[in-house]
């Protein structure tokens, strides 16, 4: 069950840590130590102790060439008959994770421990130090495991429901440096808290907030819903594509943001914008391929099922002062179906699609919908190719063929691979009618859901 969760959902600030099971929001702590023979004219590959029992970095001691191009058949495989361009791997492919957690506890002997989950049971694989994580991220969590000792502030123990500290994750900003740390508790209560965040600060003085979320329940989910600011904003803000962004706790945030940038570059390519179209970005987070694509098109709409997500679109949107740009907090598919359904006078052409759906990927009521919106692109952005490859078959039947597939390691060291996908309209004849009632005159909107959208 906290397995299938973690493999249907993307938003990691929700998920548990089972590293077998990881996704590209989950821990994955393990130590560097170097190891094996060097073959030659082959690079030494960096090993990890942990390995088997973390199951985080699936591909661990295979030369990085060789993971891009295992990466690259796993694509073609799931995209089928188009074009996949080799991966766009990184050039050091080793803590790029802006994103790391913790989950804390104690071994037989009582010592304060933290790291991930054994694969199946709750028992915690003690951890230093990994390759794939932000290296100060891990100093700040070993920092917080010998202060929860002289603090003697208790872990939580999930089988007795004794204990206060449960997880801790650690966000850090890759162009501005900033850094938010969040103390997942069981209660709003820290004892002693302004002595706690004190001595933290006065070991990490490169943190600039902390805040502690509290999660009561018995879920697999990491964060709970209520932030305390401890400390400093209560997010971090980092740079990308030009733009600033507000990244809260709870908000999604892409964990590799070297190969974001690549990425999101190669989606702006693919969309082909000239500055006059009309775009949508579904499933948009907190902004960050909207935004980017609105400097190069007339309108931007995104569309966002987390309101902690819309949130912080809707305060980066206005501190950039990008005028152009709505967003709306709903599910994807529904927005667009009302959005086919509206009003005449509403009804917007729609130049261009960019979707970027959560691991499981989209719904046949959204792909349905952008069909009938009949826009000339749709630019496919997944972190799974299974899904990707189920969902390029159905935009097929509805008439839109995909023409190329560029594939970019986020995540090195694991099997996970996200790609980017171009697809064009067969034909435009017919569709426009489908959007008009049998009668062949416009329906109305839908005003009752419309007032559910959230709207800049
Ligand atoms: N495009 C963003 C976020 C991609 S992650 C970026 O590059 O950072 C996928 C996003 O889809 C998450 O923010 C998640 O909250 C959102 N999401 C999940 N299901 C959704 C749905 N049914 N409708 C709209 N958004 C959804």
């Amino acid at each position: 069950m906290k397995g299938q969760l973690s493999q249907q959902r993307r938003d990691g600030n929700q998920k548990k840590t089972y590293r077998n099971h990881q996704t590209e929001n989950q821990m994955q702590v393990q130590k560097k130590v170097v190891s094996g023979k060097k073959q030659p004219g082959e690079k030494k590959e960096l090993q990890c102790p942990f390995a088997q029992k973390c199951g985080g970095c699936q591909y661990q001691g295979m030369p990085y060439a060789q993971q891009l191009e295992k990466k690259r058949q796993i694509v073609k495989e799931c995209v089928g008959d188009m074009l996949v361009h080799p991966v766009l791997g990184m050039e050091k492919p080793t803590h790029y994770r802006n994103k790391v957690h913790a989950a804390f506890g104690r071994d037989k002997k009582g010592n304060v421990i933290s790291g991930v989950y054994e694969n199946g049971s709750h028992r915690i694989v003690p951890v230093t130090q990994c390759m794939i994580e932000d290296a100060r991220a891990d100093a700040v969590i070993a920092t917080i495991r010998d202060l929860i000792k002289s603090f003697k502030i208790k872990t939580y123990d999930e089988d007795s429901g004794y204990g206060l500290l449960r997880h801790v994750m650690v966000r850090t900003a890759h162009v501005t440096g900033e850094m938010l740390v969040v103390l997942v508790l069981v209660s709003p209560i820290l004892p002693a808290k302004n002595h706690f965040v004190k001595a933290l600060r006065q070991k990490h003085p490169e943190i600039t907030s902390i805040v502690l979320n509290v999660n009561d329940r018995h879920t697999s989910m990491v964060l709970g819903e209520r932030n305390i600011i401890l400390y400093g904003k209560g997010y971090i803000e980092d740079e990308l594509c030009g733009n600033r962004y507000r990244i809260s706790p709870n908000s999604f945030y892409q964990v590799n943001s070297i190969q974001t940038k690549v990425l999101y570059e190669k989606a702006m390519e693919y969309a082909k914008l000239t500055g006059k179209e009309t775009v949508i970005d579904a499933y948009c987070g907190i902004g960050t391929i909207g935004m980017t694509a609105a400097a190069r098109a007339k309108q931007v709409i995104g569309i966002e099922l987390n309101p902690s997500a819309v949130r912080d679109a809707i305060t980066n949107a206005k501190h950039c002062s990008c005028k152009n740009i709505t967003f709306y907090q709903g599910d994807a598919g529904e927005y667009m179906r009302e959005m086919v359904a509206g009003a005449k006078a509403e009804r917007q052409e729609i130049d261009v699609v960019f979707m970027d759906p959560p691991r499981s990927g989209s719904s046949e009521m959204f792909m349905d919908a952008v069909a009938l919106l009949a826009p000339k692109r749709v630019v496919y952005i997944s972190c799974d190719p299974h899904t990707l490859g189920r969902d390029l078959k159905y935009f097929r039947k509805k008439g839109y063929k995909a023409l190329e597939c560029q594939p970019v390691d986020m995540f090195p060291y694991t099997d996970k691979i996200e790609a980017v996908v171009v697809l064009c309209r067969e034909e435009r004849t017919g569709q426009k009618n489908e959007r008009k009632g049998k009668s062949g005159v416009a329906k109305s909107g839908n005003y009752r859901y419309k007032e559910k959208l959230r709207k800049v």
